[in-house]
């Protein structure tokens, strides 16, 4: 272009000089004039040329731009199609609508819908959905929001597809009136199924889940009623059993033939292993419910072991089997746990090690397996020389009811319970029953307990390291309540709990001696007269410092009715240590409470056991029995005269238990003479006593035969000296 300006200026001046020129110098006019044409024809040409050559290169560019823009379009078209979105543009004041393929494919519709105006549009939407989508569209006209609807359309078929559908607007007119509106739809058919499938699913899993809760809370309930059921009816049965036990007890205690004498052993025998199924069914309910909670105190595992050894060996010794128990060096002294329970599984487990071997040796032994700062992990196994079992049968053993001969003719009496309760409590303790046997050889049954480390030196003595304030620690405390009268159990009971304290309630003397056999407790509530076993009895068998009860000092406080002077003389001599009359009401029970929780330790001090010793102590020691009596006399002759009357029989029975050969009978009467003996002071008859239950026990029949003469004369002299006195 600036080449034509440049060569159009030039032709111009060209002209200007030819002209000039002609007017000086007219000959070379024509000369002049054929070279401007010639310039001129010139100067058009490459002026045409250059018009023509700016304009190809204009409809180059052109042509690049538009193919850029096919490209880009074709891009776009690809991505919607590639997301699946239809997308429309309507313009609004016309009403037509513009559609891309894309939109026509979702609908089924053909190509021929590409542009169409607002009322096909409204025909495709399902009927039910109109009012809605047209509604949203005229809100978003007028307030400028996007528009969104999620409805139904119906395709070319006839079938209707979910979709989502949205838009904006693009242009408006100068009044600023909406002219464009732009956006996409979605069919989302597939997506509204799945989660219509999924909803229903919901709900299938919603009535599913909702029914297996129903049946979970009707198992619960079934549980727990069952075992509360279990419960109530063992507590129901154990009383009567308490009864028959007692009274085969004391009928064995008198005057009887050898015949009459077997049957009623048979009827004791029998009632106790009634009595032992029972508390084994209402372990087993207690920990399948969940209920049963293992505790953590202070012991010494070597007096643990020492007590369940006591009742095992009588029975080994039965059997002429050797019993033994060992203790690692390494295991501490004092350790925290539940001793309760480490005995029962320890009882459970020796006893069966003994039912099940016939000769050699029954071990129980406790080694310690790991130990941190404040905890060690003891591993407690029993180990027995006997049947041993075959290795198929070893794994389901542990199940309940679950015996290796269950056949009717078996050998071995039993009830399938023992393992299966001391497997879950081994696991209520983290561990697991472990089993190994060898058969014909024997067996090794263990398990591990984790334990706090108790105090370095020994146990502190609870009581008195333990404050007892109303209200506050009580629930550390744990209280026996022996009250055969239901109502008076609940008052009792209601009051205790009240402060905040743990209480089990039994139902006569012998169960109180069976808790406190097996629980540490910290203050007894004794009724006096109590069926079975009354609360002087059960008294003397606690103070008794033979009797397997855990702690012979425990405080007792009796509960009578009769407010009767010489009543609180009566308990007190019986060895208990404070009284409250019934009905027990909350101020006198809380006096009694911090008296003896706070400061601990009852006074009776029963007599220290010197079995051993050759030289025999006193045949009768009425001063210390004045003495304990607090100076009364009249309670002095009483207690004289029960003794004497109770020994004659027992010392016959001993006669007859040893003519028998029958050591388990012998050693349970020695041991009762002797505690009887103590109370009365008749002390050289306690010693001979002690000494023949220690023969008893260890099968040594000779020398318990031998022993018994000398009691009963010491017994002789004993009633000399008292009933002189
Ligand atoms: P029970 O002894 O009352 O039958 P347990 O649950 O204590 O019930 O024992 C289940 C079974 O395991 C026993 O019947 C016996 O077959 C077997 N068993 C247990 N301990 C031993 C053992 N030390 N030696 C051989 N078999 C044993």
């Amino acid at each position: 272009m600036s080449i034509g300006v440049g060569y159009g200026v030039l032709l111009g001046l060209a002209f200007w000089v030819g002209w000039r020129l002609c007017q000086a110098r007219p000959a070379i006019a024509p000369w002049v004039s054929l070279f401007l044409a010639a310039g001129s024809a010139l100067g058009v040409t490459i002026a045409f040329r250059s018009i023509f050559g700016h304009r190809l290169e204009l409809e180059r560019v052109l042509e690049s731009q538009r193919e850029v823009l096919r490209e880009k379009e074709q891009r776009l078209e690809w991505a919607l199609a590639a997301t699946g979105d239809g997308v429309w543009d309507w313009k609004i004041q016309s009403g037509s609508i513009h559609h891309n393929h894309q939109w026509c494919r979702i609908l089924g519709l053909d190509d021929r819908f590409l542009e169409h105006a607002l009322d096909t549009f409204e025909q495709q939407i399902h009927p039910e959905d109109k009012p809605s989508v047209m509604e949203r569209i005229r809100r978003s006209l007028e307030t400028g929001e996007p528009y969104a609807s999620e409805h139904r359309m119906l395709r070319a078929d006839g079938n209707a597809i979910h979709v989502v559908d949205r838009g904006n607007i693009v242009e408006r007119n100068e009044r600023g009136e909406p002219t464009r509106m732009v956006g996409s739809m979605v069919d989302v058919t597939e997506r509204k199924l799945a989660e219509e499938e999924l909803r229903e699913t919901n709900i299938i899993l919603e009535e599913q889940t909702a029914r297996a809760s129903t049946l979970a809370a009707e198992a619960e309930f079934a549980s727990v009623s069952k075992s509360d059921f279990l419960a109530n009816m063992s507590h129901e049965i154990r009383t009567p059993m308490n009864g028959v036990i007692g009274m085969a007890g004391l009928l064995l205690d008198t005057q009887l033939d050898p015949l009459q004498r077997k049957y009623a052993e048979i009827v004791r025998q029998s009632g106790e292993s009634l009595l032992g199924l029972l508390n084994d069914i209402l372990d087993l309910s207690k920990i399948e419910a969940g209920k049963l909670e293992l505790e953590s105190i202070p012991f010494q595992l070597a007096e643990l072991l020492e007590e369940t050894a006591a009742l095992l060996s009588v029975r080994a010794a039965q059997k002429g089997l050797e019993f033994v128990w060992a203790v690692d060096s390494a295991v501490p002294r004092t350790i925290s746990a539940d001793p309760g329970r480490i005995r029962q599984i320890l009882t459970n487990l020796a006893g069966n090690a003994i039912k099940f071997t016939e000769k050699g040796r029954v071990s129980v032994m406790v080694r310690l397996e790991s130990r941190t700062e404040t905890q060690v992990i003891l591993r407690f196994s029993v180990q027995d020389t006997g049947i041993g079992i075959p290795p198929e049968k070893i794994k389901g053993l542990c199940q309940k009811f679950v015996q290796v001969d269950a056949s009717t003719t078996r050998k071995y009496g039993g009830t399938g319970l023992g393992l299966a309760i001391s497997r879950q409590l081994a696991e209520l303790m983290g561990s697991r029953l472990e089993i190994e046997s060898v058969l014909g050889s024997g067996s090794v049954f263990s398990f591990c307990a984790s334990c706090g480390l108790g105090p370095a030196e020994g146990i502190p003595d609870r009581k008195v390291s333990r404050k007892f304030t109303l209200g506050g620690n009580g629930g550390k405390f744990r209280i026996l309540v022996a009250e055969d009268n239901q109502v008076n159990q609940l008052v009792a009971v209601g009051i205790l709990e009240k402060f905040g304290l743990r209480v089990d309630v039994v139902a006569n003397g012998l169960e109180a001696l069976r808790s406190l056999e097996s629980l540490p407790y910290d203050l007894v509530f004794m009724d006096v007269l109590m069926p079975e076993m009354d609360g002087f009895e059960a008294t003397t068998r606690i103070r008794d410092p033979d009797s397997p009860v855990l702690d012979h000092r425990i405080p007792i406080v009796a509960m009578t009715a009769n407010a009767m002077r010489g009543d609180r003389e009566m308990c007190i001599a019986a060895g208990m240590d404070d009284y409250v009359s019934k009905p027990v009401n909350p101020r006198e029970v809380s006096t009694v409470l911090e008296r003896w929780l706070r400061r601990g330790g009852a006074k009776a001090q029963a007599p220290s056991r010197s079995a051993h010793h050759e030289s025999l102590p006193p045949v009768y020691d009425r001063t210390a029995l004045l003495e304990r009596l607090m100076g009364n006399e009249t309670i002095l002759a009483k207690v004289v005269k029960s003794f004497a009357d109770t020994m004659a029989g027992q010392l016959t029975g001993l006669e007859e238990a040893l003519a028998t050969g029958d050591a388990i009978r012998s050693a349970q009467l020695a041991h009762s003479i002797k505690g009887a003996s103590a109370n009365a002071s008749a002390k050289a008859a306690s010693v001979l006593a002690a000494q023949l239950e220690d023969a008893c026990a260890a099968s040594r029949l000779q020398e318990a035969i031998e022993v018994r003469p000398r009691l009963v004369e010491a017994f002789e002299q004993w009633k000399e000296a008292a009933q002189g006195s």
